[in-house]
Parts: structure tokens; C-alpha cells; sequence
């Protein structure tokens, strides 16, 4: 997705773009993204004084894998962010502004980076997702095993070695 400075600086209001992009091989960045949907992006831009201030929305959905149960789920994702660019290069010396070259902004990147961040690290389907057993790896959501896979405090298992003798 890209901007035109020229057409930002001449509009006498914030421009406002829609689009819906694809963010390719996104998927082989992160794991258990199995895949994303392309995502809509709404830009909202401005220019005072050779400094460009975008205003960026966007949405989509992911296909993830549970990292518990391993069964695939979606989540919405959304989210906005603020940049502030540059073409002038004795501006870009300060902090935060991002300095670019020519008469194009390509944000892309920028809403690659923040759909990224917001891919859990780990994602889970639901709220306290059981998981697998890890003895006989049946889906704990669904089933229940017999297998005893918790872990029994070992000064517990002391006392589980008493016998009361019987008479
Ligand atoms: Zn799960
Ligand atoms: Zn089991």
C-alpha cells in the first residue's frame, strides 16, 4: 500500500484511503499461523511543514493452531498505529519520524509489523484450553482419559506409601 506525498500535501484535508492487501508468505514467519485473510486497511494522512502524519486501522482474520489442543481456530485481529515520515532529510534526524526517500510512502511494511505483533506467541482456541495428554494424547476438551498425568507432591507421595497396618 503505498501514498503519494505530492497528492497528500496538495489535499486541503486529511486524505483517507481504503484498501485490502495481502500480506505474502506472513505465514512463514510464525508458526502456527496457518493463514491470513487479506487485511483491510483504512490510512488517514496529513502533511504540515514537510512532515507527513499517518493514521492507520486495519483488520483481518487469522487461521492459527492451538499450541495446547492442536486444533485450528480463527481470531479476528485488529488494530491502529501513528507514524510520522519524512522526505526531508534535515527533519529526519529526530526521533520517531521516519525518513523517505522520493515521493512514496510504502507503509506496507508497517502493517506487516503491527498484524506480527499482534500474533500471540502462543495461541490458544479458548480461554483454558485443556490440551493434549501427554500420555495418550487425547483431546482433554473433548475426552476424558484415565491416564494419571498430574503431578503428585513429593511429600505427598511419602504419605501415599504409609499403610495403616489392618489387623
Ligand atoms: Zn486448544
Ligand atoms: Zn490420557
Amino acid at each position: 500500500m503505498r501514498l503519494y506525498l505530492p497528492e497528500i500535501v496538495r489535499a486541503n484535508k486529511p486524505l483517507v484511503r481504503e484498501e485490502t492487501i495481502e500480506l505474502r508468505g506472513i505465514e512463514r514467519e510464525v508458526p502456527q499461523l496457518v493463514r491470513l485473510d487479506p487485511v483491510w486497511v483504512r490510512v488517514t494522512a496529513s502533511e504540515e511543514s514537510g512532515l507527513f502524519h499517518v493514521h492507520a486501522e486495519h483488520r483481518t482474520r487469522a487461521s492459527l493452531t492451538c499450541s495446547r489442543c492442536l486444533s485450528p481456530f480463527e481470531k479476528t485481529l485488529s488494530g491502529q498505529w501513528t507514524q510520522e515520515f519524512t522526505n526531508r532529510a534535515d527533519r529526519a534526524d529526530q526521533d520517531q519520524i521516519c525518513f523517505v526517500e522520493g515521493d512514496h510512502i510504502d507503509l506496507t511494511p508497517y502493517i506487516r509489523e503491527a498484524v506480527l505483533l499482534e500474533l500471540p506467541y502462543a495461541p490458544v482456541c479458548r480461554e483454558g484450553c485443556k490440551g493434549l495428554c501427554p500420555e495418550c494424547g487425547v483431546d482433554r476438551n473433548r475426552e476424558t482419559c484415565l491416564c494419571r498425568t498430574e503431578r503428585i507432591d513429593p511429600r505427598l507421595a511419602v504419605l501415599k506409601e504409609l499403610r495403616i497396618p489392618e489387623d
